[in-house]
């Protein structure tokens, strides 16, 4: 669809003129060369930008308005040495090339309201999708991210491109590495008095700490569980019996279907009429097959699935520090297992050591307390078992945190919840499957990255520093003698407790600054992800603090429906009185990528330069030798 048919692009359209930095080809196709792109543009469609487009063989190009308009002091531009002290006023109108490469690997960690999460699931968790030619634009519904100041603050949009060229990876101390492209700017400092501030990958060394924000906001707390709605999504199906057989209830649809009366197919089958209306009736609300599909039953303040033995599990839950406890120890110890002979019986266990006979108790006291559920304890071989064959509370616990250990990963309650149920959390996760050390240091490990990730995080939301690291595994290993497979990676979360335990990690007011111990630039071919955070334009990437695209309403607007940044008609005089009017020494086309309006950023240039006014153009890069 050409930016033209929107109405934003309509409204555009009005504001152009024909352009110079193109060529006219036969069949009336034109030749853009304002950026590296050289769109080959037939006529009625525009170019990758989306603001040049082909009307009949002319090419027309922005021209007499601005989408933003800015005074800034000279220091706050990449070219501050100019005129120190200067006042600049800044102008770009709408559109974008997408040739930047601010862009992450899609494994990077990245932090949502729901937790932590990986550039690509978020993109795919997003609700509205468009493809571009050039890149595809992910919209969610209403979803928050968690800046460099650590505050949540409201995604915009998440965008994928392919990307082909250096990438730099940044391996800091303590956390995993992050892959970016050169240019994107990472929170970083070579001096812990000073903050943080804004520098490229390519220009990091192993002098620079990077930041993690010591204090990181969450979700409103859940104050408790809605269980149906966590079951919702599981059906169960289960045999009906019937006292008619299969050909009986067969012959009723079809004479139905005829328009027979109950009393005349009754008098066939031998039944009485009343009861072929019941049949009728359950055949005409899709009740008369063998087996049936549903999903859970919620009743007088109960969840239970069809066939389920005794009664439901509570339809509330406090999120409470006992069922903080009890999630913890399911993500330590706890798995769901699916009976071979009852397709539809789920069974809760937790394994421990034949040693942790108090943890095995402790664990069934509370499904007892908090669900409501009888579990046994079951003496194996290597291990001793808490047991419940209760599918509503196995399935309940599958849903919050995994069902397998691989797929394991903290709650969604616990990741927003207070500090009593983090505590909690954490305390059972660790008596589970973790180690205290007499130096306050405290190690879990798991073969779930996503669970690995979220400890992580909440160990940052009690205010302490996490390491987490990943080993590669031998892939099999031996359990009694029998050869196993193992997960390839196994990762560790450590931290301590102990604030008097010297790290090489920094902490200052406001951040941790965890020091870089190497950069490695390799060749790359491949997806990469940036997104458009709203106030902050920053989110944090592998738990560093990162700034992103401060452009996405300029460049975005023809792209993003909801991105507000509507054009004001202005003429190059009126932009060189403004200048004048506020004492500004400098001109200066950006914001978006100015290539795709030199024609625009000339005319502005030419009425200023007369007037005495300095002017610059800030590129991105992807200019052609005719451009320049
Ligand atoms: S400015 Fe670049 S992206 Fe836009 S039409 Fe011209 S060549 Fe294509
Ligand atoms: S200006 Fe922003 S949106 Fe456009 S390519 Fe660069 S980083 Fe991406």
């Amino acid at each position: 669809m050409p930016a033209t048919a929107t109405p934003l692009g309509q409204l555009l359209a009005r504001h152009t003129r024909e352009g110079v930095l193109y060529e006219k080809l036969p069949q009336d196709r034109v030749r853009c060369f304002a950026c590296g792109h050289r769109c080959l543009i037939p006529p009625g469609h525009d170019g990758v930008c989306r603001v040049r487009f082909n009307d009949a063989g002319t090419l027309r190009v922005p021209h007499g308005y601005v989408g933003a308009l800015q005074l800034d002091p000279v220091e706050k531009k990449p070219f501050f040495h100019a005129l120190p002290g200067a006042k600049a006023l800044s102008f770009g109108m709408l559109g974008c090339d997408f040739h930047c490469g601010y862009c992450f690997t899609g494994d990077t960690v990245v932090v949502a309201d729901e937790g932590p999460t990986t550039f690509s699931e978020l993109f795919a968790s997003c609700a509205r999708r468009e493809c571009r030619p050039d890149a595809e634009l992910a919209f969610p519904d209403d979803r928050r991210v968690i800046a460099a100041s650590g505050g949540l603050r409201r995604l915009r949009g998440v965008v994928r491109h392919r990307y082909r060229g250096e990438l730099v990876t940044l391996r800091p101390l303590y956390l995993p590495p992050v892959r970016c492209t050169p240019d994107h700017r990472v929170y970083a400092t070579t001096d812990p008095m000073l903050p943080p501030e804004p520098v490229r990958a390519k220009d990091l060394s192993p002098r620079h700490y990077l930041a993690i924000p010591r204090r990181v906001a969450a979700a409103a707390a859940l104050s408790s569980l809605d269980v149906a709605a966590l079951l919702r999504d599981h059906r169960v199906t289960y045999r009906v019996s019937w006292d008619l057989p299969p050909q009986q209830r067969e012959l009723i649809a079809s004479a139905t279907a005829r328009g027979e009366s109950s009393r005349a197919i009754g008098s066939v089958i031998g039944k009485d009429p009343s009861y072929v209306r019941h049949v009728r009736s359950k055949i005409a609300r899709g009740l008369g097959e063998a087996t049936r599909t549903r999903g859970p039953i919620a009743e007088h303040g109960t969840v239970r699935f069809p066939g389920e033995r005794g009664e439901g599990i509570p339809a509330s839950l406090p999120v409470d520090a006992d069922l903080a406890a009890l999630l913890g120890y399911y993500c330590a110890e706890g798995c769901v297992v699916r009976s071979r002979k009852r397709p539809n019986r789920y069974v809760l266990n937790f394994s421990f050591s034949h040693q942790e006979v108090e943890l095995a108790e402790r664990v069934r006291a509370l499904l007892k307390k908090c669900l409501g559920v009888e579990a046994r304890l079951v003496l194996r071989e290597t291990t001793l078992g808490v047991a419940a064959g209760k599918s509503s509370a196995a399935l309940l616990f599958k849903a919050l945190a995994g069902g397998r250990s691989s797929e394991k990963r903290v709650p969604l309650p616990i990741i927003s919840a207070g500090p009593d149920q983090l505590r909690a959390f954490l305390d059972a996760y660790v008596a589970g499957d973790g180690h205290r050390y007499p130096t306050g240091k405290v190690a879990i490990t798991t073969v779930s990255p996503a669970l690995a990730r979220g400890v992580a995080w909440l160990v940052l939301r009690i205010g302490c520093l996490p390491s987490l690291y990943t080993h590669p595994t031998a892939g099999r290993g031996t359990i009694q003698g029998r050869s196993v497979r193992q997960s390839p990676f196994q990762f560790a979360v450590v931290w301590y407790t102990d604030h008097a335990v010297v790290r090489r990690a920094i902490e200052t007011a406001d951040n941790y600054l965890v020091p870089l111990r190497g950069i490695e630039v390799e060749a790359y071919d491949g997806d990469v992800y940036n997104m458009e955070v709203e106030e902050e334009h920053t989110y944090l990437a592998g738990f560093f603090a990162a700034s992103n695209c401060q452009n996405w309403l300029t460049s975005q607007a023809l792209r993003d429906p909801k991105a507000v940044s509507p054009p004001e008609v202005m003429s190059p005089s009126e932009i060189v009185r403004l200048a004048h009017r506020h004492g500004a020494r400098i001109v200066t086309s950006t914001y978006n990528e100015p290539l795709i309006t030199s024609e625009w950023a000339v005319a502005v240039f030419k009425e200023a330069m007369p007037e005495g006014l300095v002017c610059s153009y800030v590129s991105n890069g992807n200019a052609t030798p005719e451009v320049l």
